[in-house]
């Protein structure tokens, strides 16, 4: 499991995290005598991430400041090297102090990757500090509050990142929830109340589960599982504006050496860079760049900048699985680029199916459109090798492109905000049922062992991707083809083409 360790120098809020993270779940691991607190380790849950988390709080705390030096070197030291990701806080309202670009100092020199975290951001109050993190010359400076909660979707996309685990528990969390909302729904039946009555007993059950840290931001949760279509669709506008307004949509571009990506950040950005960082050269250190379009962030995944990186390793120059990994994962969505003139190869499916199987909603760039002489003739083929290498992302947006001369870029963009749209949708549950219901008529799903399968009830457990959890009579005995009959009706009624639809089936007996 992933371990995480916060270091900052003292009253930055790094207890104040850990409790957020670790609730009650704490497990003491270092109680030596001499140490002014103990260094605290536990389990996290954000969300439905799970790592370890390392709290390092009072390990700096001592009488004699010139004892800080030694003090960190030995005990904040062993707690970075054993770490897998460091997340290093300041105090957004105090802004930087000569504590805090002494730490700097240790951790630009350290091996375990580093993201600054300016805390005490709720409302505006921390933005001067977090202009200010800039200048320690660790990257992007991540923005949070700790005590109060806000951001916590950023610290949770970069944890993600860095590969906290996604509990599976929680899924199974969900289906028990729907599952007791079906119990109560049969309750309602049997109970003798009238239709519509029973159904509003049965919705109020399941909820989103997992990403309910989130209410905070508006762009996960607050959305209420007995809403009414129009209320799903409001939130989801509300979700859209505040993502082109406040909160960036994460793009990253990937594609095989040589299809033209450098070439389309090259001139995506050259056409209107808005770096959120005030330093050209720190921006260097970014994996990410912020940008304006239209009106609308974007935040562009750097997959050149982490080339960059990569080269100064002395690595050769090729595809790297890891960074396009690492890149698939910042995103929310990501364009896979392909070349024209090579048209779509085998190490353009397996990408593909990474960013399938990370869930990310994907968008196909066919770039150096310039050189294709029969248009008609090269999309028929791709859409055949589409539906045949790729049939759980049906309907996957192609863009044609030239990125050297600058053509169709903005519908690229467009195509990539229309996707993640579809990646957040919401379906209520009712619908859902009404849906189930039509669907099992219109072909009923075969017997097994005597009895015919029985498909009782549906309810969408996640977002981005959608993800469903349907009460099956016999899960194990439903074929296959009775699945994708439902993924597709999914994805046709619901209007989900190009992401990835996820069902789980559960035993409703
Ligand atoms: P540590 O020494 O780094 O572990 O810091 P603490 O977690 O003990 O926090 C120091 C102080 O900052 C406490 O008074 C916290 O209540 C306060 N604090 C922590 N996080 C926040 C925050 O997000 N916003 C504000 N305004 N105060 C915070
Ligand atoms: P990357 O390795 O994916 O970053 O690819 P580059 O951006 O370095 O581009 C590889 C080559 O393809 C360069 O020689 C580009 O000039 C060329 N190229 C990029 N986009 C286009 C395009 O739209 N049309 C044509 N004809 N060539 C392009």
């Amino acid at each position: 499991m992933l371990t995480v360790a916060l270091v900052g120098r003292p009253n930055v809020g790094k207890s104040t995290l850990f409790n957020r993270l670790v609730g009650r779940r704490i497990a003491i691991v270092d109680d030596t005598p001499g140490v002014t607190r103990d260094r605290r380790m536990g389990e996290a849950r954000l969300g439905n991430l799970r790592f370890n988390v390392v709290d390092t709080a009072g390990l700096e705390e001592i009488e004699d400041p010139s004892d800080l030096n030694a003090r960190m070197q030995a005990q904040t030291r062993t707690a970075i090297d054993d770490a897998d990701l460091v997340l290093f806080m300041i105090d957004g309202r105090a802004g930087i102090t000569p504590s805090d670009e002494h730490f700097a100092d240790l951790l630009r020199r350290v091996e375990t990757p580093v993201v600054v975290v300016v805390n005490k951001c709720e409302g505006r109050a921390g933005d001067m500090g977090l202009a200010e993190a800039w200048g320690l010359g660790l990257g992007e400076p991540m923005p949070l509050s700790a005590a109060h909660g806000d951001h916590t979707s950023d610290l949770y996309d970069v944890l993600s990142a860095h590969g906290a685990a996604h509990a599976e528990a929680l899924e199974d969390a969900a289906a028990a929830e729907a599952e007791a909302a079906a119990a109560r729904r049969r309750a309602a039946a049997r109970a003798g109340a009238e239709g519509a009555e029973a159904e509003e007993l049965a919705e109020h059950g399941p909820r989103e589960v997992g990403l309910d840290d989130f209410d905070d931001d508006g762009s996960d949760v607050d959305i209420d599982e007995d809403a009414d279509e129009e209320t799903l669709a409001a939130a989801e506008e509300r979700a859209m504006a505040e993502i082109g307004r406040q909160k960036a949509l994460q793009i990253a571009i990937v594609g095989r050496p040589n299809a033209g990506k450098s070439t389309l950040m090259n001139h995506l950005l050259g056409e209107d860079r808005v770096l959120t960082g005030p330093e050209a050269g720190i921006t260097r250190d970014a994996i990410a760049v912020d940008w304006l379009h239209a009106g609308r962030r974007i935040r562009l995944i750097d997959t050149a900048g982490m080339r960059r990186k990569a080269r100064i390793d002395d690595r050769i120059e090729k595809m790297s699985v890891d960074e396009t990994l690492r890149a698939i994962r910042f995103a929310h969505v990501v364009v896979l680029m392909i070349d024209a003139e090579r048209g779509l190869e085998k190490q353009d499916m397996t990408i593909a199916r990474l960013i399938v199987d990370e869930g990310r909603a994907l968008v196909l760039a066919v770039n150096k459109w310039d050189t294709v002489t029969d248009a008609d003739a090269f999309m028929t083929e791709l859409r055949r090798r589409m539906s045949h290498v790729m049939p759980q992302v049906k309907g996957v947006p192609v863009v044609t492109i030239s990125a050297l001369a600058g053509h169709n870029t903005d519908r690229l963009i467009d195509a990539c905000f229309d996707i993640y749209r579809i990646w957040n949708r919401r379906v209520s549950t009712g619908r859902l049922n009404r849906w189930l219901e039509r669907m099992t008529e219109n072909y009923p799903p075969p017997m097994a062992n005597g009895r015919r399968l029985r498909l009782r009830y549906i309810t969408q457990i996640k977002t981005r991707p959608p993800g469903f959890a349907i009460f099956v009579s016999q899960p194990k005995e439903l074929p296959d083809s009775y699945v994708r009959y439902v993924v597709n009706g999914l994805r046709d009624s619901f209007d989900l083409p190009g992401v990835p639809v996820r069902v789980v089936l559960r035993t409703s007996e």
